[in-house]
């Protein structure tokens, strides 16, 4: 156990370098702790924080803690009608801050993101002032390559299933549990996007966590 902590140390650390030469900010996180202490010195209460959907924010505990604390939140879980959500998912994209994770991070620090109604990775690409992206160790894959072949066919099922229970998802992957490449209406696969520099530099911070969190 030990030892693979302090490999995915070493791991992390590379990783943010590779981040520093494309212009992001990156931090290593030793837990979830500390993911909401560095949150905390990084942005001042009095800002507006958004976040797209995220199962390593749940994990972590970070949203949890920015709405017990009475920080300005922008969520649109609040929202009771389908006009006012789409209301608060644009207030969000001009948000201080955006919160997220990754699909899938490459070794040379590239993001890789799916979408299937495209607002996270519209907050990724523009819009929030500063974009911080939480992601485990286990979203590191070896090359761009491997980490769109894990967003595509590791974190997307997954993904389709957990939001299944909340939107009509009709899809093959629900079913087999496998990527079919598919067409469907109810796709969450829309887009896919490699996010390959920060610009401004320093608007998007990576923070890295050593554990696993998320799909
Ligand atoms: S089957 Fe469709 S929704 Fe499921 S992971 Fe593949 S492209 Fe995405």
């Amino acid at each position: 156990m030990q030892n693979k902590f302090e490999r995915n140390k070493l791991l992390i650390n590379a990783v943010i370098k590779a981040f520093e030469k494309r212009n992001f900010n990156a931090f290593y996180c030793e837990n979830k702790e500390d993911v909401i202490k560095k949150i905390t010195e990084l942005t001042k209460p009095t800002e507006t924080f958004s976040w797209g959907g995220s199962v390593t924010l749940d994990e972590t505990g970070l949203k949890d803690y920015l709405i017990k604390n009475n920080y300005n939140v922008i969520d649109r879980a609040k929202a009771s009608t389908p006009e006012e959500k789409r209301k608060l998912i644009l207030e969000g994209l001009c948000a201080d801050n955006f919160l997220m994770s990754a699909n899938a991070i490459s070794y040379d620090g590239e993001l890789v993101n799916i979408d299937g109604h495209g607002n996270r990775i519209a907050a990724l690409c523009y819009g929030p002032k500063k974009v911080f992206v939480i992601a485990g160790v286990n979203k590191i894959e070896k090359t761009l390559d491997d980490a769109i072949k894990r967003a595509r066919t590791k974190a997307a099922p997954i993904n389709a299933k957990r939001v299944s229970s909340v939107f009509k998802v009709d899809t093959p992957c629900i079913k087999t549990g496998i990527c079919a490449d598919c067409k469907s209406e109810t796709s969450i696969c829309s887009d896919i996007l490699i996010t390959r520099l920060s610009f401004p530099k320093g608007r998007i911070n990576v923070l890295l966590v050593n554990g696993d969190f998320g799909y």
